[in-house]
């Protein structure tokens, strides 16, 4: 096998995507381990990202890569083992009691399972007025906040806040599940797998309804997903996650018509495709992920990588950048000369935002 040896000069090294707008959320090389009998489970190891005002990074992975315990890390839901956290310049890592519960009004998360995350046995009213009985808003106002944003997400108040769950469809639950989340107006909403658990037909709402929220409430998205074609018709930049590290960033058109790491480019043909008669892909990775208690030296998806050698098991290749806004951690990327067509666009730019549309229809049919 012959390797195109990238033409990249090494000071485009780079330890996380910078970009010229100040961050929103700004996540500094953190490490979140688990304790489990006796084993460390290495979940995050030295992820570096940055959400910027107003877009949507979409975080796409393996299940168990890391993906929700890095959302959950971002709250403090789980406390990181090392690494920064960084909320409008603010530590949440180094946050604690008060000031930490004040602060992450700001940042609210949607969960997977919406009918599992409502208590069942409290009224609709109750669950979305809760985040601001906490937050000591008086009654009438918190009335006023729970109808409009019910109404807001798509549900008749006087029909929905008197009753009880599990008289709702998951679609209904995830929508007042968004309606929550929203009740405080935060800034940064993470939605981790939040269309997962629902039937096809209701996903291109729900997606629809956050896309509509966003604009509506100026929310900046974090948005997780294991589903390459729900991510991509939602987010203007997207991060590949591999066993616990970021492989490869870039603006979402860009890295999925020109993915640069190796991953990247099988979680791409691995994208089921809708004629039986086109031939399944030849590239996939082999074998399952490797154990997270013992990933491999080097790279670690070395294992299971087609264009690996001794380099990948020798050293770990650092994130950097290819080209503007698009970052690899690869030895061997599959773009070897930075080019204009992979640069990232501004965030929420126009023609980005026309395929989102279209693809958020595709990724549901
Ligand atoms: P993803 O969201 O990508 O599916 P997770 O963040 O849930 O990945 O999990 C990453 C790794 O951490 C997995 O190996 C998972 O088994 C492990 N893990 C997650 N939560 C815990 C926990 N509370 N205790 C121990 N191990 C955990």
């Amino acid at each position: 096998m012959t390797l195109a040896v990238p033409a990249i000069p090494a000071h485009h090294a780079a330890d996380f995507p910078r970009r010229d707008r100040q961050a929103l959320l700004r996540i500094e090389n953190l490490v979140v381990e688990y304790h489990v009998h006796g084993n460390i489970v290495h979940a995050v190891s030295g992820v570096s990202l940055e959400v910027l005002p107003g877009e949507t990074l979409g975080l796409v992975g393996e299940s168990g890569c890391g993906k929700s315990t890095l959302g959950r890390a971002v709250l403090q839901l789980v406390r990181p083992t090392s690494g920064r956290v960084l909320f409008e310049g603010k530590d949440l890592a180094e946050m604690r009691g008060g000031p930490l519960r004040l602060l992450r009004r700001r940042l609210q998360l949607i969960f997977q399972d919406p009918i599992a995350s409502l208590n069942p046995r409290r009224r609709i009213g109750d669950i979305v007025a809760e985040p601001l009985i906490i937050a000591g808003i008086g009654k009438a106002e918190r009335q006023r906040r729970v109808r409009e944003v019910l109404g807001a997400v798509g549900l008749d108040p006087d029909l929905t806040m008197g009753r009880l769950p599990h008289e709702f469809s998951g679609g209904q639950c995830q929508r007042i599940s968004i309606a929550r989340a929203l009740v405080l107006e935060p800034q940064l909403l993470i939605c981790d797998e939040p269309v997962s658990a629902l039937d096809v037909l209701i996903r291109a709402q729900i997606l629809n309804l956050i896309e509509t929220m966003k604009a509506r409430y100026g929310l900046t998205l974090l948005f997780i997903a294991h589903d390459l074609a729900v991510v991509k018709a939602v987010s203007d930049r997207v991060a590949v996650m591999y066993l616990g590290k970021i492989v490869e960033v870039g603006a979402t058109q860009a890295l999925f018509r020109f993915p640069a790491h190796p991953y990247t480019s099988v979680l791409l043909e691995a994208i089921p495709l809708p004629d039986p008669s086109i031939a399944p892909p030849e590239n996939v990775p082999v074998g399952e992920p490797p154990s997270p208690i013992a990933p491999p030296s080097g790279c670690r998806f070395r294992t299971r990588c087609p264009r690996a050698t001794e380099l990948c098991a020798a050293e770990e290749p650092p994130l950097r950048e290819l080209a503007p806004g698009r970052f690899v951690a690869c030895h061997y990327p599959l773009i070897a000369t930075p080019d204009p067509l992979i640069a990232t666009p501004a965030p929420c730019d126009a023609s980005a935002a026309g395929a989102k549309e279209a693809d958020r229809t595709r990724a549901t049919q």
